[in-house]
Order: structure tokens, then sequence, then C-alpha cells
């Protein structure tokens, strides 16, 4: 051994590839004259990575949190949807105790089945926020995927797989990791069917993207080429084991609350009719959602069985509104607030100001989405010239700022040194 740890002209070499340490960027040296370089280094690294076994640590710690935690996490992050957040606790709390109690070899005979669960609500209302929130929460890998980009095998679109190269990749590929990772797949109630026919006809279509993306749902090995792209027949792929994976589906399921209402009682349709736009009427009917709903508005029974957890979402009420603007952990108002302050500037929104930006929001429909879009159209200029203003110790932004694009106040550093003087 020791004759080859110095290359001739007396330099150490690694112990394990016999590189000569010219020929690499670092040597590391262990006791004994034993020598590692970076080459080797990284590749135990990633023989490591593959090997790891699941190990489960979220912002709770190491041990898997209570639904009540959960919701808890959520709540700084979501507002209001509180029924949601609970099916939503009691859905992911299962799932991770599923997939520890199998790890854990138990001998019984009972399977727990996986609960993929799918959102129902308006746009806007935090389905996408909630499933991002859960990922955070539970320090899992998370992508999300939009189900009208896929296409069944063969067509011209992103096959199925796709929806787990992301996955995969935010996942800094680590398979293990990524097989516990949680997909949000957006806009699944339009694969149901043809989204201007109120009939119950099916679209071909996308049933076959039903079909295809039953099968990663239900639980198989999806082969994946290693850095994305399109797959070549040549090409070695990574497998990944979709058994573990939690998917939850959310879309607006326009036009459900007739179905429900046509099961519950014929005679409520044309009350229905009338009231149905998204009001709290809808969502009260969707509350009663049966898998015949769903197969009635287009999905087949395999996907509705794959889709045993089913959370509504509310239209945001104004209070809910102008909560997310200033609550969240990252509310809007919070972030610009940050930014203003790392110019030397305080940042003021005044209440008034804030409701406006409510009502605009509630007239565009998009939900809390369209807060950012006019929080942002206001704020753009004045962050453009605020680095170039001297002495500026406060910023106002009034109902003025908001509905006639008016300047906000600014409050001078040097008035209040001589009047404090
Ligand atoms: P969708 O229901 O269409 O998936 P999103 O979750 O993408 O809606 O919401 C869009 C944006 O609106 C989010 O990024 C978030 O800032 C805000 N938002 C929506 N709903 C809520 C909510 N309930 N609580 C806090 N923020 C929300």
């Amino acid at each position: 051994m020791a004759k080859y740890e110095k290359d001739r002209y007396n330099i150490p070499k690694c112990s394990f590839c016999s590189r000569s340490g010219i020929e690499v960027t670092t040597l590391i040296e262990g006791p004994n004259h034993i020598y590692i370089c970076d080459h080797c280094v990284k590749r135990s690294l990633e023989v490591i990575k593959k090997n790891e076994s699941y190990h489960f640590s979220s912002s709770f710690g190491d041990k898997l949190p209570k639904p009540s935690e959960i919701k808890k996490g959520l709540d700084d992050y979501v507002i209001g949807q509180d029924h949601s957040k609970m099916v939503l606790s009691v859905a992911v709390y299962n799932h991770y105790r599923r997939i520890l109690s199998t790890s854990n070899h138990s001998n019984d005979d009972i399977e727990i089945d996986k609960s993929n669960i799918l959102l129902i609500g308006p746009t806007g209302t935090g389905k996408t926020l909630l499933a991002r929130t859960l990922a955070k929460l539970l320090k899992v890998p998370f992508a999300i995927a939009d189900a009208t980009t896929i296409t069944e095998a063969g067509y011209v679109g992103d096959d199925v797989e796709t929806v787990l190269v992301h996955l995969l990749q935010n996942a800094d590929y680590n398979e293990k990791a990524a097989e516990r990772g949680i997909v949000y797949i957006d806009e699944i109630d339009k694969i149901g069917r043809k989204s201007e026919s109120t009939s119950i006809t099916r679209d071909v279509s996308g049933e076959g993207v039903q079909q295809a993306l039953l099968k990663i749902l239900e639980g198989t090995k999806a082969g994946i080429p290693p850095k994305g792209g399109r797959k070549h027949p040549e090409q070695p792929l990574i497998w990944l084991d979709t058994r573990n994976i939690l998917f939850i589906c959310g879309g607006a399921f326009e036009g459900i609350e007739k179905i429900i209402a046509q099961r519950i009682n014929t005679s409520t349709i044309g009350f229905i009719a009338k009231t149905i736009d998204k009001t709290q009427e809808s969502y009260k009917l969707i509350k009663h959602i049966e898998p015949e709903d769903l197969l009635k508005f287009g999905f087949i029974p395999e996907l509705i069985g794959r889709l045993p957890v089913i959370a509504p979402l509310e239209n945001l009420s104004d209070e809910a509104l102008y909560s997310i603007l200033i609550e969240p952990k990252n509310a809007i108002i919070k972030q610009y607030k940050k930014l203003f302050k790392l110019e030397g500037v305080e940042l003021e929104f005044e209440e008034s100001a804030l409701k406006i930006i409510v009502e605009k929001a509630k007239t565009k429909k998009t939900g809390a989405r369209a807060l950012r879009t006019i929080v942002e159209e206001v704020m753009i200029p004045i962050m453009f010239e605020l680095p170039d203003m001297e002495n500026i110790r406060k910023c106002i932004i009034n109902k003025e700022c908001i509905t006639n694009n008016a300047e906000p106040i600014f409050l001078s550093s040097i008035e209040k040194k001589s009047k404090s003087a």
C-alpha cells in the first residue's frame, strides 16, 4: 500500500482512485497517510444519498406532527378555509403515518390505502398555497403540474411522467426523498369533460389523460429521463416508485353544484341556478359532494376511487382578503415593508387604502390572486424612485394612491431632526 501513496514526483496520491495530488483540486489527508480526493468525496456522497433511507424530519422536529399541529402550521400561511385545513391535516397525517408504519414493517395484514386529495374551489382561494405550505411544513419535495398540459402517451405534449421530473429535480435528484414528496396537479377539472358542455358527455381525450394519471396516482414504477427532457429509447431511466407520493389535485369544477343539487333535490335546481355563481350556496352544496357527482362531471370511476379525500374551499370574504394582505407570515404588505426597511424607510398602508385594494380585487374575480397585482401596480413606480430619493424616513400609502395613482406621502428625516432639535 505504502508504495502507491506517492507518485514519481513524490506527491501524495488518493488512496481510493490513485489520482495524484496534481490531478485533483483537493486532496484530504487522513490518519496514517491515507488520502482522499475531491472526486472520490463527491462520488461517495452520491452513493450515500442514493442509499440513504428515509428519515422523517419536518419543521416540527423528528416526530410526525399531529393533525392539530399541521393545522396550526397552515394557519400561519393560509387565511380561512378551516374545514379544508382540518381535512387536509388529517389526510396528510394518515398518509405519513402509513408510510412510516410500512417502513417499520408492521406484521399485520391490514394495509392502509393511500389518501390522495381533491381540492375543489374557485380560483385564487388557496388550493395551490395549501399544497405548497404542507410540503414546506413537512419538509418534503414539492412539484406543481398542470393537468391540461399532460397528454396521453404517444401524443404531442407532456407525458404524465413529466410531473415526476420536476419532483425529482426539486428533491435534488434524491430518489428516496422524491418518493415521499407531494405533487399538486392543478386544473384537474379540465380533463373531466369538454369544458363548454354542460351535458354529461365525456371528453374522450380527457379520459385518456385520466387513465395516464391513474397509473401514477395508484402507484407505479415510473421511468423518468435523468435530466428531464423527452424520453429516448436508448437513454437509461431513473425508476421512481409513486406508491408513497401524495397527490393533491385541485380544480374549480364549475357547474358541479348543479349536479349535486340535482342529486339532492331536483326541485332546488331553479333556486340554485339563480344563486349558483360562486356564492356561499355553492360552497354549501360542494360540501355534500359524492363520488357519483364526479362521475357525472366526467371522471372515470377508477380515478375517483384514487381521490378518496375531498376538501371544498370557499370564496374568500372581504375580511379574509383584508387579512391575506397583512397577516400571513409572508403577507405581501409585510414583504414590501421589509423591502422599504432595507432602504431605511418605514412603509405604512392606511387602513382605507387596504380596504380599497380589497374592493378592487373583488371586481377581478380571481380571489386573492388579484391582491398582489394591485399592490404591485402601485408599489413598482415608488420602488423605482425610492433608491434615488434622499432623507426619506417614512412613506404612507393612502386611499388616493390606489384609486387615483396619487403620489404617496413622504416624510423627510431632516424635518424630524429639526423638529426634535
Ligand atoms: P388557487 O386556489 O387558484 O390554487 P392559489 O393558492 O394559487 O390559488 O392562490 C393565489 C395567491 O393568492 C397565493 O399565492 C396567495 O398569495 C393568495 N391566497 C389565495 N388564497 C389564500 C388564502 N386562503 N390565504 C392566504 N393567501 C391566499
